[in-house]
Parts: C-alpha cells; structure tokens; sequence
C-alpha cells in the first residue's frame, strides 16, 4: 500500500453518516517511490488548473477540497473563513458532512479545542494521525465524532504573507500517516487555496467596485443629459470627452459628433472666443463663472448666454481638462426686455394722463374762472334790470295804467330776472365755496320757523303744488347763517318743484331726532336713478336723462346745498325711487 494518502482514487469519500471505516493499514515507509511523488505532482498541476478557472471562493474550496480529499483519502473535508474579528470560524464550504454534523459548527470560536481551531490560532498545520492521539488531544471533540467513527484529523491554516485568514479540513475514518512529503503537499495545497480564495475576494471587490462605478457613472450620465443646462468637458487640448444632450441641441450637432474632436475643428468662431477663458482656467486652476455672451446660435437665432468654466481635475494630478457649463438666458432675457419694454410705455402712459389730467384741470380753472366773471358781470345790470322791471310794474299799478296782458307780461320779465339773478347767485356762491372764500355768519335761528315762512313764500309762486308742512317740537334752534340756510332750503324746494309734475304733493317735515334738527323736502317727482346718487352733489353735475334734461339747470344748486350745510357742521342725505319721488334730508346739530 502506498503512504498516506493511499493513492489517487484509491479511497473514495466515504459518506460520514455512513458510519462505514475502512480498514487501513499504516504504512511504514515515510517516504514516497518516485511513481507516487510523479502522481502528486500531476494531482496537484490539476489542482491547480481548476483553481485557475475557478472564479468564486466557494468554487475554490469545492475544488481544493474535493481535489484534496480525493488525494489523501479524506472522507469529509471543509474550509472556513476567519470572522472579520479573527474570534471565530465560520465554514464556507464542505463536502462529506452530515447536515446535523454542520449545524454544531457552523461558528467555531478559536478558544474551542478543536483540531480547526488550533490550526487558525496557532498559524500551523494540525495533524491528528490515529484515534488514540485525538482522545488525547481532544477529548471532547473526539468524544463527538464517535459515533461517525473519524479516525485522523488535517487542519491546516490558509495564510497569506503569514495572515491566517481561515483554515482547510480534512477528517479521515482510518488512521494516517503524514511523512515530509506530504505535510509539503498539504501546505502546498492550502496556500494554493489560500491564495486563490483571496484572489477571489479581491476580483470580487474589484467586480464590485467596477459594477458601482458604472451604476454611477450611468446615474451621472442620465442627470446630465437630462439638465436643462449645458454641459461639456474636453481635455486640455479643448477636444470633447463628454458633452450633454443641450449643450449638443445649442451647438447643433448631436453629441457623438463632438466627442473627440476638437472644438476649434467643430466651431471655429466660437472657439476663438472660449479658448482664451479655457486657457486661462488652465493656468490658473481657478473656475471661470458667468460669463455672459450674446451670439448668433447656428440657425443665425440671437442667444444669450451665461458660461461657466470649471478646472477638471483627478486626484491630485494636473489638470486633465475644463468643463463647461453653459445656461441659455434668451428666453430671460426677452422676458426682461418685455418687462423694460412695458414699464417705458406704462410710465409713457401714466405721463399721458398726468398730462391730460393737468389739461383738464386747466380747463376746469378757465370755466371756473370765465363763470365767476360772467356771473360777477351779469350781476350789476341784472339786478339794475330787475329794479327798473319791478318799478315799471309799481308805477303802472299805482297809475291804474296797466291792462291784464300787460301786467301778465312784466310779472313774466320780474319773474324770469328773478330766475336768472337765482341762478347767477348759485353760480357765484360755487365758484366762491370752490375757492373757500364764501363766508358765513352763524348766529342762533329757529329752523322750523324758517322752514314754514319759506313754505308760505313757495306756495304763493307755486299754484300748481300742493305743499304740506308740518313742524314738530319747536322751537328747532340752530346756529347759521340766516340767508344761506334759506338758499339750502330754497334750492332743495325749487328743485323739488322743478322735477315733479303739476298737481303733485311736496311736503317739508322738520323735527329733532336725537341732538340733531331733522328737515325733510319730499316730493312725487321723477325720481333719481341709483347710479347718479353718488355724484348728485358734484358741481355741475346733472342726471342724465330725457326727463332732466327736459328741466332747464346748471347742475350747481345741489353742490351748494351740500357745502353750505357741511360748513354748518351738518350733512345732507337723499332717498330716491325713480317715478315715484325723492326726499332730501337736512341734519344740522340743535343748540
Ligand atoms: P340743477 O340746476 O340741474 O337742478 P342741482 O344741483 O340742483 O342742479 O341738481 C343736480 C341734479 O340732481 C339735477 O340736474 C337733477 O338731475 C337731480 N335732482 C335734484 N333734485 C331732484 C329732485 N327733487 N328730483 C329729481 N332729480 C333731482
């Protein structure tokens, strides 16, 4: 028989669970006839060859240990890695083991006394040739492995530059015996294994590390082609190594077309205006940011854009390059022009209507200005002619000169002067309340009774209206100014029977209402539609229909109601429904 092992094939791997033990006789001779040493060699050169192809760690140990048991006779072998923290084993791959065998050392702490561990702590191959010795070297383990009848035990540690970094198994269900050959074998065989396994780990790395680097490249790849900025970077003799979609979409070329090729080749112009900032960043190693350039882009559209120009660097070596940002601002820039473009023409606009408004003004002062001369001029030969009217009419009554007809016309002239001189007074007494220059003199006066002698006066001159009074509570005393307060009730009056028909019923109601004396002049007139409400006391403002228009007025009686009023502390109100009628109201404060 030859020394252990006991030749190739000589001892298939006989399943532990089995419990089956070969009878194997112990040789004698420690060292190995040439025939055997040629055998191991070529085992080991197939060994190797495996090894060669085998990519993963656990390929490798199916190799090493399948290989390895078949040449020593083994029946069950495993490798298992050193834990990170070099505490314990864990098993990476096995073959020969019952599952039941396996879930007990799945984790093998180096502090238990086991063949396998005391190879990993001790960085030396552990060889147990024959039951007696494992008993005695380990009890307990032995004990263990009774009922699988394991015989011998290899352990050898997997080093690297004297590293344990795990360790190789064998079990054997006969005694052994390992002369120097073979412990050179066995130590050949774990560092083959040793070093492919990290071999293994280190390709794996690499392949991990190349997979994450592509994964990123491809995630970089996909945001800058996306960015709605351009970007580009060439090396340092300004030929593209990357350029994105919308940089490509400015230059007009798709992407491939650049890469490569220098951009001097592909945009002669614009290279002659970038390649001093290129140059530049080169030298310095300093960043370039926003400049901004107005050009013609290749279809002759005008664009403005804002380039960056950045260092490319690897590590710490030179410069490799510049990169390129570029961010089109056309569509910024128009909107910015239009922006500029409509604040001119809204400032040119709002100029326009400065100027009209200080035209229209002006206009204002001239009829202002031109009313109060004409009213101040017709006043003097007005109230002349009035006068002379007024005489005539006396001298001829008292004459007894003076027919039906006659007397019916010089009432007309008296009234009509009367009208006129009315009128002119409004007139002057606006353009005078315009300039603040009307005076007033308040002294205490009784309303109820001023309001009731007016009453009196109207309805004599006003046949054709019914006019009801009714005063409460006197006396209604108040501070103003006698004449003008009769002017506000006089032109409330006057107007209540100048909009209403013939027939109708005006009726004036004063009474106190709190600290206020209360003086309504109501009417069954035309009424006031809603919308002129709110301008009905503006100078020369008149309401807009057939209906007042067919009332002859200047539209300034109101405004001087108004003011007469305010400037006694008081305020003026008006309710109105058109066809039915409108209501004054005066409040002005009780002594
Ligand atoms: P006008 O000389 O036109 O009467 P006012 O200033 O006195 O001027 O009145 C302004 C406008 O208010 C009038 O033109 C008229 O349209 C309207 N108005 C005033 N009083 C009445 C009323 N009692 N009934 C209907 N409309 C009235």
């Amino acid at each position: 028989m030859p020394p252990f092992p006991l030749g190739p094939g000589a001892l298939p791997i006989p399943p532990e669970r089995d419990g089956r033990v070969g009878e194997v006789q112990l040789q004698e001779r420690r060292h190995l006839d040439p025939e055997a040493a040629a055998a191991r060699l070529s085992q080991l050169l197939r060994i190797t060859a495996a090894l060669s192809r085998a990519l993963t760690a656990e390929r490798i140990a199916e190799v090493v240990i399948g290989g390895g048991a078949e040449i020593i006779g083994a029946r069950g072998g495993l490798v298992a890695m050193l834990d990170p923290g070099e505490e314990a084993l864990a098993i990476l791959l096995s073959q020969g083991y019952s599952e039941e065998a396996l879930r007990s050392w799945r984790r093998i702490p180096l502090t238990v006394p086991v063949p396998l561990a005391d190879a990993a702590r001790l960085g030396e191959p552990v060889i147990v040739e024959r039951r007696e010795q494992l008993e005695l070297r380990y009890p307990t383990f032995a004990r263990s492995t009774n009922h699988y009848g394991t015989q011998a035990w290899i352990a050898l540690p997997l080093t690297l530059d004297t590293k344990v970094i795990g360790v190789l198994g064998f079990s054997f269900a006969q005694p052994i015996l390992v002369g120097a050959e073979e412990r050179t074998f066995l130590m050949t065989l774990a560092g083959l294994c040793a070093q492919a396994i990290e071999r293994a780990r280190l390709t794996e790395a690499e392949h991990k590390a190349l997979v994450a680097a592509d994964e990123a490249l491809a995630l970089l790849d996909t945001v800058i082609d996306a960015a709605p900025i351009g970007m580009a970077v060439m090396d340092r003799e300004f030929r593209y190594t990357r350029i994105n979609r919308r940089l490509a979409e400015l230059n007009g070329r798709p992407p491939a077309e650049h890469l490569g090729r220098k951009a001097s080749e592909l945009y002669p112009q614009g290279a002659q205006r970038w390649e001093p900032y290129w140059r530049q960043v080169l030298t310095t190693g300093r960043p370039l940011v926003d400049v901004e350039i107005s050009a013609p882009d290749h279809q002759g559209v005008l664009r403005h854009v804002l380039v960056s120009h950045y260092p490319v660097r690897v590590g710490d070596r030179p410069l490799v390059g510049v990169g390129m940002v570029v961010l089109d601002i056309t569509d910024r820039k128009h909107a910015e022009d239009e922006r500029q473009r409509l604040l001119a023409s809204e400032q040119a606009a709002r100029q326009q209507a400065q100027a009209a408004q200080a035209q229209a003004e002006e206009a204002l002062q001239i009829r202002d200005s031109f009313l109060s001369v004409a009213a101040h001029e017709l006043k003097t030969p007005l109230t002349s002619l009035l006068g002379q009217a007024q005489l005539l009419e006396r001298r001829l009554t008292q004459a007894d000169n003076l027919n039906e007809a006659n007397r019916r016309s010089l009432h007309v002239v008296t009234a009509q002067a009367r009208r006129l001189r009315h009128l002119i007074g409004d007139l002057l007494d606006g353009a005078h309340l315009q300039s603040g220059q009307l005076a007033i003199d308040r002294r205490p006066l009784d309303l109820g009774r001023l309001v009731r002698q007016i009453a009196e006066d109207q309805q004599a001159t006003a046949p054709g209206h019914t006019l009801i009074c009714s005063i409460e509570g006197e006396p209604l005393s108040v501070r103003g100014d006698l004449a003008r307060m009769e002017q506000v009730f006089q032109n409330l009056l006057s107007n209540a029977l100048k909009y209403s028909s013939r027939g109708t019923t005006i009726t004036l109601h004063a009474r106190r209402q709190g600290d206020q004396v209360l003086v309504s002049i109501g009417d069954q007139g035309i009424g006031i539609p809603p919308e002129a409400l709110q301008r009905l006391f503006e100078r020369f403002y008149r309401v807009n229909t057939p209906e007042t228009r067919a009332v002859s007025g200047v539209g300034v009686g109101l405004y001087v109601v108004r003011e007469i009023v305010q400037l006694h502390g008081g305020l003026v109100q008006v309710q109105s429904e058109v066809g039915v009628g409108s209501t004054f109201t005066v409040a002005l404060p009780l002594i």
